[in-house]
């Protein structure tokens, strides 16, 4: 418990650091007042002379009541007018405690989030500019005066296949041709534990340590650390045993099943196209053992422009396609450069 000599300052004639322990000023000769502050300079040494130390220790100095004189603690009676230090209230004992130091809110830097946002502009400022430049779909006036259609037809036919599957996994209507054996999977069977180590770290209170957390103003001009037993934690790292299963691989057995199935499996495709528009499609030529799997189907309207510039719309929609009457006039929405025909707007008539 290290002791340090405080000081005071004069408010009769501001002489800065009179020594604690002085009762009159060094600079004017004032006593000390009833209301001194004491306070511990930054630089004030610890204090070793025993003397020195005995009177720090011995407790707060009493004011006489009578003549207003500073006394020791051990004093009885006044020096200045030998007056008992009887029911004399002592000067007062004051803690002061360091406030931990408060660390500055930290600033969480922004995001950077301009960088993408830059990038994002960018790219629908290019695909608008490339709109402008390309030409986007224009409203146009077409007469429709050509159809044109083609349609292909996948074609499936019914086939003996030989399969081979677990038996719970076999389709219904297989003709079984075989059955064997055969290692379905290894699985992990327990067998026993055996005995592993691994590491573990732990946080054990290893002593404690004195820290200093302020100082007591002992009321006499000198002034004594506070110190506080604070404990010590250490990370440690130890061996621990414990017992760890052990397996075995064993295999399963299952039955596999080698059999036939009749399945459908793409054959053929049957391709078919015109100008004009059919009033019914054309019957396909299929086998017995055929059958007819999707059709795909794609239809086409040539326009021509009053100027005589041909355009085309294709459309997998039949009944739309149906429903453009042949030399009737559309408002539709189509690239003029390359004469396709987006979308259908409207008759124009
Ligand atoms: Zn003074
Ligand atoms: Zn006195």
């Amino acid at each position: 418990m290290a002791i340090r000599e405080g000081a005071w300052d004069c408010p009769a004639c501001g002489r800065k650091r009179n020594r604690g322990p002085e009762k009159h000023c060094a600079g004017c000769g004032t006593a000390r007042a009833a209301d001194v502050r004491f306070y511990l300079p930054d630089d004030a040494p610890e204090v070793t002379d025993p003397a020195a130390l005995e009177r720090a220790r011995r407790g707060p100095d009493w004011r006489c009541n009578f003549c207003g004189a500073d006394n020791r603690a051990d004093y009885t009676h006044c020096t200045g007018c030998g007056a008992s230090s009887d029911g004399t209230p002592r000067r007062p004992v004051i803690e002061y405690r360091d406030t931990p130091q408060e660390k500055p809110p930290k600033k969480t830097p922004k995001k950077k989030r301009h960088g993408c946002l830059k990038v994002g502009c960018l790219g629908i400022l290019l695909t608008f500019l490339a709109l402008l430049f390309l030409g986007g779909a224009e409203e146009v006036t077409l007469t429709a005066d050509r159809f044109a259609w083609e349609r292909t037809a996948h074609i499936e036919a019914r086939v003996t296949v030989t399969e081979e599957a677990w038996e719970d996994e076999v389709p219904s209507g297989a003709q079984v041709l075989e059955r064997r054996q055969e290692q379905r999977a290894l699985n992990p069977v327990p067998i026993g534990t055996e005995t592993k180590t691994r590491k573990v770290t732990e946080r054990v209170q290893v002593g404690t340590e004195q820290v200093k957390v302020g100082v007591r103003d002992l009321g006499n001009g000198y002034f004594e650390d506070i110190y506080e037993d604070r404990p010590v934690y250490e990370t440690v790292e130890r061996e621990e045993s414990y017992e760890a299963p052990v397996y075995s691989a064993v295999p399963t057995f299952d039955t596999k099943i080698r059999y036939e199935i009749d399945r459908w499996q793409p054959r053929r495709e049957i391709r078919l196209g015109d100008a004009g528009r059919p009033g019914r499609w054309l019957e396909l030529d299929l086998a017995r053992d055929e059958r007819v799997s999707k059709i795909e189907a794609l239809y086409t309207v040539f326009f021509t422009d009053p100027e005589g510039k041909s355009y085309r719309w294709e459309t997998r929609d039949e009944e739309a396609w149906r429903g453009i009457r042949e030399g009737g006039r559309y408002r539709v929405k189509a690239y003029t450069g390359s004469g396709k025909v987006t979308k259908i707007l409207g008759a124009a008539d």
